[in-house]
């Protein structure tokens, strides 16, 4: 037996029914062969960065694992696929979208990985959810330095 690795998995939707995708991306995630949900955040409504479309939901997850990290990846892909994510291009609106924040101490940079994952320090609507899970991984001053970002719990 692999021995288990806590990670964290941003989980964010702005299409269909964000609320029951997240809901059901965090059963998927318990539920997925090697991979448990430990701890579930809220769901925060946030405004989209980078992109047009309405609001999103956003939290995060932390799970244990005994895949490794790219099997992790290749875990929540399928649940986005699952959920009816297509990818028409960069930055649309989605109906599911699963990231890999924290996979234990790693530090990862493959084509398809890079984790920690490279954005979720600007990011409130990772940062928020984040410290309300773990706020061991995360600063006060990362908060306040995104506290211009709306993010108000759902
Ligand atoms: P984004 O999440 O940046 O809006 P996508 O969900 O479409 O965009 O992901 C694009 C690609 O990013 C994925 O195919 C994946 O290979 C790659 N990727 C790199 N690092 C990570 C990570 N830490 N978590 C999730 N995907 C990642
Ligand atoms: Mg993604």
């Amino acid at each position: 037996m692999r021995p288990e690795t806590t990670a964290y998995v941003a989980l964010g939707a702005n299409l269909g029914q964000p609320a029951r995708a997240l809901r059901e991306a965090f059963v998927a995630l318990d539920q997925a062969p090697g991979l448990r949900l430990v701890r579930a955040s809220s769901l925060y409504r946030t405004a989209p960065v980078d992109a047009g479309g309405p609001d999103y939901l956003n939290a995060v997850a932390k799970v244990a694992t005994t895949l490794n990290a790219l099997e992790l990846l290749d875990c929540l892909q399928a649940i986005e696929h699952g959920a009816g994510r297509e990818r028409p291009y960069h930055h649309a609106p989605r109906t599911l979208d699963l990231d890999l924040l924290l996979y234990g101490e790693g530090r990862i940079a493959s084509p398809r990985l890079v984790v920690p994952h490279p954005r979720m320090g600007q990011r409130a609507f990772v940062l928020v959810p984040l410290a309300e899970i773990a706020p061991e991984w995360v600063a006060p001053a990362q908060l306040q330095a995104v506290a211009d970002q709306r993010v108000a719990r759902f």
